[in-house]
C-alpha cells in the first residue's frame, strides 16, 4: 500500500474541485483591531499590515481591555491549565461562575460549557435525544455540521424540514402521534445568508404537537436581545425555547461553547456526554475573558448598535457601488461570485494588491453556483476602511470581469477625508 500516495491524491481530488483550502498566517492587533499583520507564504520575515474584514470576533471583545486583563489575571492567579477533566480535579471556580453567567443570559436554571461550539451542538443533540425514547429529530435542512453531526450520533430517527419552512415543519410534525417524543433542531441565524428563524412560529408549533426545541444562537448571542441573550431574547422567545446553544467563541470573542436548559437536562448531559466528561477543562484565563465578555454585553447595547449601524453602512456602501450583496435582515454581508475558481480569485486579488482578507466561501459551506465573499463589519471598522473595502472590491470585479448589478458607481469618501463630506447619512452617524 502506497499510503503517502492517497493523502496526496486526496489533496489533488481537492484542488481540482476548487475545493482546496489555504490559510492566512495572522497575527491579530488587539489595540488595532481590525488590523492585522499578515505572513505570505514564503515571505516569513516580511509582514504586512492587512485589514480583517471576515472575522467571527464580530464584536471585537477578544480585544476588549477588560476582557484581556481578565484573561491574563486568571493566568497569573491559576495558571495556564485547567488540571483536568471537570470529574479529575478540573472543575475551576472560574468556569462555575461562567456557567452561571451563562444560565442567568439566557434566563435558565443552568448551562453546561464544552470546549467548542461545535461540541456542544455535538454533545447537546446527541444526548439529550439519545436520553428520549424512540426520539425523532426535526432538524433544519441547512442546520450546521456540528448539529448535523450530533443527530448523525444520537442514533436517532431524523427528518429534515425545508429551510426555515413552518409549513413543512408542520407537515412532518402532525404526521406524528402527539405522544412521540420530538426534538425540533435548527439555528436563529444562519451565518453564510444571514437570515434569521421564525423562532416564535417555530415555538408554536413545538408546543401544538408537543415537541422540544433546541436552538443553535451562536451567530447572534452577545449580538441580540437586550442583553446579549441571541435572537429568541429579542423576539420575546427565550423562556419558551428549551435548550440554547452558544458560543463563546464569536460574539463574545474568546473560547468554547455551551448548552442552557433546565437543570434536570444540563445534569443529564453533564452525567452522559462523553465529549463532556472524558476531556479537559477550558483553562481559567479562557473561561474568565467569556465571563467577562458575557457580563460588559449584559450591561451595554452600544456594541451592538454600532454592530448593526456598520453592517447597514457596508450594506449600503456597496450597493451603491453596484456590488451582488444578498440582501438579508442580519449583520452578515454576503457579496455573491457564483464562482469557485473567480472567489478565490477575488479573495487573492483583495489581499495581495488591497490588504483586505475576505476569506473566500465555497462549496461545500455553501451550495455550488452561490460562492460568495461573506464580509463581518465589527463596530470596530471605521468609515474610512469602508470606503478602502469599497474601492477595493470595485477594482476587483473590473479585473475578474465579475458582474455589476447596477452600471453606476457612486463615489465614496476616499481614507482620510473629512466626515462633513461623507455621502451616506449613516457613515456620518457612526463616524466617531
Ligand atoms: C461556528 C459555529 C459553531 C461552532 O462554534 P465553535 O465555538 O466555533 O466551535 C456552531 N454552530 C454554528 C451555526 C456555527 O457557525
Amino acid at each position: 500500500m502506497d499510503y503517502q500516495r492517497r493523502f496526496v491524491e486526496a489533496i489533488e481530488r481537492l484542488k481540482r474541485e476548487q475545493r482546496y483550502r489555504s490559510f492566512a498566517n495572522l497575527e491579530r492587533d488587539a489595540a488595532r483591531f481590525p488590523l492585522a499583520l499578515w505572513r505570505p507564504a514564503g515571505e516569513e520575515d516580511a509582514p504586512r499590515e492587512i485589514t480583517v474584514w471576515c472575522s467571527n470576533d464580530y464584536l471585537g471583545m477578544g480585544g476588549h481591555p477588560e476582557v484581556i486583563e481578565a484573561s491574563v489575571a486568571a493566568a497569573r492567579a491559576h495558571g495556564a491549565g485547567a488540571g483536568g477533566t471537570r470529574n479529575i480535579s478540573g472543575t475551576h471556580h472560574p468556569i462555575v461562575t461562567l456557567e452561571r453567567e451563562l444560565a442567568d443570559l439566557h434566563r435558565k436554571e443552568a448551562a453546561l460549557v464544552f470546549t467548542s461550539g461545535w461540541i456542544s451542538n455535538l454533545a447537546g443533540i446527541s444526548t439529550i435525544a439519545s436520553l428520549l425514547p424512540d426520539c425523532l429529530i426535526l432538524s433544519d435542512a441547512l442546520n450546521h455540521n456540528s448539529m448535523i453531526e450530533g443527530v448523525r450520533r444520537s442514533g436517532c430517527e431524523k427528518k429534515i424540514w425545508r429551510h426555515n419552512d413552518v409549513a413543512h415543519l408542520e407537515e412532518l410534525l402532525a404526521a406524528e402521534p402527539v405522544e412521540r417524543a420530538k426534538l425540533i433542531v435548527f439555528e436563529s441565524l444562519y451565518s453564510m445568508d444571514g437570515d434569521f428563524a421564525p423562532v416564535a412560529e417555530i415555538v408554536a408549533l413545538a408546543k401544538r404537537y408537543g415537541a422540544m426545541t433546541y436552538i443553535d444562537e451562536v451567530h447572534a448571542v452577545g449580538m441580540y436581545g437586550p442583553r446579549g441573550g441571541g435572537v429568541a431574547e429579542r423576539d420575546g422567545q427565550m423562556d419558551e425555547i428549551d435548550v440554547i446553544e452558544g458560543t463563546l467563541a464569536k460574539g463574545f470573542g474568546g473560547l468554547g461553547g455551551y448548552i442552557a436548559g433546565s437543570a434536570a437536562l444540563i445534569d443529564a448531559v453533564r452525567s452522559y456526554a462523553p465529549q463532556f466528561i472524558f476531556t479537559s477543562t477550558l483553562p481559567p484565563s479562557v473561561a474568565a475573558a467569556a465571563s467577562t465578555a458575557v457580563r460588559l454585553l449584559k450591561a451595554s447595547s452600544a456594541e451592538r448598535e454600532r454592530h448593526q449601524t456598520m453592517a447597514r453602512m457596508v450594506k449600503h456602501a456597496l450597493r451603491a457601488a453596484g456590488l451582488p450583496v444578498h440582501d438579508n435582515p442580519s449583520h452578515i454581508v454576503p457579496v455573491i461570485v457564483g464562482d469557485a475558481a473567480k472567489c478565490r480569485a477575488a479573495s487573492d486579488l483583495l489581499l495581495n494588491r488591497h490588504g483586505i482578507y475576505i476569506q473566500p466561501i465555497n462549496y461545500p459551506t455553501v451550495a455550488k453556483g452561490t460562492e460568495r465573499l461573506r464580509i463581518t463589519p465589527t463596530p470596530r471598522h471605521n468609515e474610512a476602511q469602508v470606503a478602502a473595502l469599497v474601492e477595493a472590491l470595485v477594482d476587483v470585479w473590473r479585473t475578474l470581469d465579475l458582474p455589476f448589478q447596477e452600471a453606476t458607481i457612486v463615489p465614496l469618501r476616499r481614507p482620510g477625508a473629512e466626515a462633513a463630506q461623507c455621502v451616506y447619512p449613516e457613515m456620518k452617524k457612526a463616524a466617531e
